[in-house]
């Protein structure tokens, strides 16, 4: 089999908000090949400048478009087209958006030896840790205190035992910051989890007062409560406090999870699928992770080709811990591009089992919101 082509469409709404669905707009890879197989993957990056690091031409030889560097290749050789397209690529490629672009084309190749093969891709990847997994509603905070107990009883009273919520307002002042988490546990109740996104808003010892504070309101993680390069900030938040502290959805291959893992000594490893590398870097990262005793969970806030692909990762790795999912009411790209819709049920989501990763673009729902 070879790959005939790599192309990608840019999905827009027609208006984008500061919504924590930032599946508003996205943009999907499609691989094609000689068999009539055509996998997909997503980028959740800058759209166009992705759209630039596939589909540009060949410059030189350590800046060329990713698709001149995979057509004609066998689609099966994921292992070996990740290393051509990080070699071909090397001044844009070794952090951000050069690795994010990889991510969709990896994870299209896998959901074409998937179709290939007739196997779910957690399969390929050696998997079946589990049949479904627990997720978290994940959210924004509410705008006050109030609105945030609000949105947390609207998530329980929905089946979810575990919710999410960050940002903004977090890391206004320290009485809106508490206030912020004491009523996220009020909605919530004593029995469900409650994960805290501080949103990159601390220095480590305000971060550190703040953690000392959220404790008398069992939070289950807090989550990037420091700007991602201040890895002695994470090294002494972590050492100080009981509390999980998790970070990496702005990191972008191995090497930079390494650092937030062995510098930083951060507790949870969130990695997102359609950035990190695709499915063959993101089993080395639970890979490390594993070695240093540390749990993973994705990040994913964008279309369900995103959270799908997760949940074949995290049923091929031993250390998963939960599935985040985006449980907004108000979305409408996400819930039109897809054929499939994922739905949490009793706070659980099922493993996909069909060939590739199981999800299929709908292509009016496409056609409705393609922007380039
Ligand atoms: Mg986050």
């Amino acid at each position: 089999m070879k790959i005939t082509g790599v192309e990608t469409l840019y999905l827009r709404q027609p208006q984008v908000r500061g919504l924590c669905d930032s599946g508003q707009d996205a943009l999907i890879v499609k691989v094609t090949t000689d068999a009539g197989i055509t996998g997909i993957g997503e980028v959740d990056s800058s759209p166009m400048a992705v759209k630039g690091t596939i589909e540009g031409p060949f410059s030189h030889t350590t800046a060329t478009g990713l698709r001149e560097v995979v057509i004609g290749e066998d689609p099966f050789e994921t292992e070996y087209l990740w290393h051509k397209m990080y070699r071909a690529n090397i001044y844009a490629g070794r952090r951000g958006i050069g690795i994010h672009a990889m991510s969709g084309i990896d994870m299209a190749l896998w959901d074409i030896k998937g179709k290939a093969l007739g196997l779910p891709v957690w399969k390929l990847l050696g998997g079946g840790f589990h049949k479904r997994l627990r997720c978290y509603a994940s959210s924004l905070f509410g705008s006050t205190p109030q609105a945030t107990h609000d949105l947390a009883r609207r998530f329980r009273d929905r089946g979810f035992d575990a919710v999410k919520f960050g940002w903004d307002p977090m890391g206004r002042d320290a009485k809106t910051d508490i206030a912020l988490v004491e009523q996220g546990r009020k909605g919530l109740g004593d029995e469900a989890d409650l994960l805290i996104d501080a949103g990159l808003v601390w220095d480590a010892k305000t971060a550190l007062q703040r953690v000392r504070a959220f404790q008398a309101y069992n939070i289950f993680w807090l989550e990037e409560p420091l700007r991602p390069d201040d890895y002695e900030g994470y090294r002494k938040l972590s050492q100080a406090t009981s509390i999980r502290i998790a970070a990496g959805e702005e990191e972008s291959n191995r090497l930079s999870f390494l650092d937030l893992m062995d510098r930083g000594q951060i507790d949870v490893v969130q990695i997102d699928l359609t950035r990190c590398g695709g499915f063959t870097e993101a089993m080395k990262i639970a890979s490390l992770a594993h070695d240093r005793g540390l749990v993973v969970a994705n990040h994913g806030f964008t279309t369900y080709i995103n959270v799908t692909a997760a949940l074949h990762f995290l049923n091929a790795i031993p250390n998963a811990l939960i599935v985040e999912f985006a449980a907004e009411e108000e979305t409408t790209l996400r819930e039109q591009i897809t054929q499939q819709k994922l739905r949490a049920v009793d706070g659980y989501l099922a493993i996909p089992d069909a060939p590739g990763l199981g999800i299929d673009l709908d292509d009016e729902g496409v056609a409705r919101f393609r922007a380039a």
